[in-house]
């Protein structure tokens, strides 16, 4: 996993080639400019999904995939991005966590199948990350990364005499752990429209966010210099302003106790 997420930095270069252009994004309604076209995208994805699948193991129980299959494509039959071919697999590792690369390739570990009560909880989940790819969450960072890398190689240059600026590369590592607060929300907030579309219980989502909420509470403190493998409440932190975000898409507002307990 970690070394997956390490080789994601490749991805900048598979998307680099192509021109800038703009497309109207449905799940984000708005124009965006991009410099990777749907093909680019997918191929990236494709690759990297590859990886992933050489270097996680993917849970034999077929049934526990089929489900997880069956409860995706319901949600990508209602997205708006059903031009792409949606996958979705279950990986064997106990952390509560799930993933999404460009181009439509959905992970979830075991840890997290089992944690969801119920299909309705599993759906929503699955529609967030469907959420990351419908508004292109992934490529925008990436798109943004470039950026960051070529700051980087500046500033490697710039320090060729003195030593490597690790923190750089720290960084720009743990970027690719979790998505910027606004994506997170607004996955969320496709999550509850794609979950209702595709008629499951979208409050689940709620119920969800609170299982994580308690079961994050009850795990051990991180130690400095300990291995730990990405979970979900670390590449989905905010859950406070998620809980806030799913309740406004839910009712139209949030409660006054959600409003307290928010940060700012
Ligand atoms: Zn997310």
């Amino acid at each position: 996993m970690r070394s997956s997420m390490k080789r994601l930095a490749v991805v900048p270069v598979l998307l680099a080639s192509g021109c800038i252009g703009t497309n109207f994004n449905l799940a984000t309604q708005r124009q965006e400019y991009t410099i990777t076209s749907t093909d680019k995208e997918v191929e990236a994805g494709r690759k990297l999904a590859a990886q992933v699948e050489r270097e996680l193991t993917l849970v034999t129980d077929e049934p526990v995939q089929e489900r997880v299959r069956r409860i995706g494509q319901r949600l990508a039959a209602v997205c708006d991005r059903r031009e792409l071919v949606y996958s979705f697999a279950v990986v064997k590792d106990d952390e509560v966590n799930a993933f999404s690369l460009p181009g439509g390739y959905v992970f979830v570990n075991e840890g997290l199948v089992k944690l969801a009560a119920n299909d309705d909880e599993l759906a929503a989940v699955l529609a967030h990350e469907i959420g990351h790819v419908t508004a292109r969450h992934a490529v925008k960072r990436f798109e943004s990364q470039l950026g960051a890398q070529l700051i980087q190689l500046a500033s490697l240059a710039a320090a060729r005499q003195g030593p490597a600026p690790q923190s750089v590369g720290v960084a720009t590592q743990s970027m690719q752990l979790a998505y910027a607060r606004q994506d997170e929300l607004e996955a969320d907030r496709l999550a509850v429209t794609y979950t209702t579309a595709a008629g499951f219980d979208s409050k689940a989502m709620l119920a969800f966010l609170d299982r994580m909420q308690e079961k994050d509470r009850t795990r051990s403190h991180y130690m400095p210099g300990r291995v730990v493998r990405p979970y979900y409440a670390m590449t989905h932190p905010f859950v406070p302003e998620r809980r806030l975000a799913v309740k406004e898409a839910l009712f139209g507002v949030a409660d006054y106790l959600d409003y307290l307990n928010s940060p700012d």
